[in-house]
């Protein structure tokens, strides 16, 4: 079988390459809910010299995702969490058929993202008091998770409405930059050099 490469070195083998970008490799990886394992990918592999690899096929599905979200666990902590933020599906659609569901069940692996980022916002404006929620809101919003109106919440959270839009624009300056050196980190743990 071919050695495809996960992402494209250069313009010129995209063809030879399973996904078309970095960005478009972690929404996989993460959207599957199979962790997988270096097992998984080892075992796929030999099973798939018997016969044309599929790519819909679960257990290939099941090794890409283990070996892109292998990558992705050897980034430093904060990069990872906000990959994870940006990539990850929100929530996934769920068939409890329980009265108090919604249909859809939130993903605990994006929601411990957020989470774990919100403790590091202090880094973003520090020897600044930080009201957690107000932090928690310019997250979610910089994440695409919520429609989040900064001078409501900080109504709610008892913060002068400047001081939350100087504090909301430090976090979200704080994110992109974080996000940045995350992708341009993730672009060299997926083409398999050292992070
Ligand atoms: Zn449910």
């Amino acid at each position: 079988m071919v050695a495809h490469e996960i992402v494209p070195q250069s313009a010129d083998d995209a063809a030879d390459a399973v996904f078309a970008s970095v960005e478009a490799a972690l929404r996989f990886a993460f959207g599957n809910r199979h962790r997988g394992s270096p097992d998984t990918l080892a075992r796929y592999l030999r099973s798939a010299m018997g016969g044309a690899p599929r790519f819909d096929d679960e257990i290939e599905r099941a090794a890409w995702a283990g070996d892109i979200r292998r990558r992705a666990d050897m980034l430093p902590p904060l990069s990872r969490w906000l990959l994870i933020a940006k990539f990850a599906p929100k929530a996934f659609p769920c068939a409890c058929r329980r009265a108090c569901c919604s249909g859809w069940r939130i993903n605990e692996e994006w929601a411990e993202a957020i989470s774990e980022i919100v403790s590091r916002t202090p880094e973003a404006v520090p020897a600044t008091l930080l009201q957690r929620r107000l932090c928690q809101g310019v997250v979610k919003r910089w994440a695409g998770g919520d429609r989040v109106n900064i001078g409501l919440l900080a109504d709610q959270c008892g913060v002068h409405r400047n001081t939350a839009g100087k504090q909301a624009k430090a976090i979200t300056a704080w994110l992109s930059a974080g996000f940045t050196l995350a992708i341009e980190r993730a672009h060299a743990a997926i083409r398999g050099e050292v992070p």
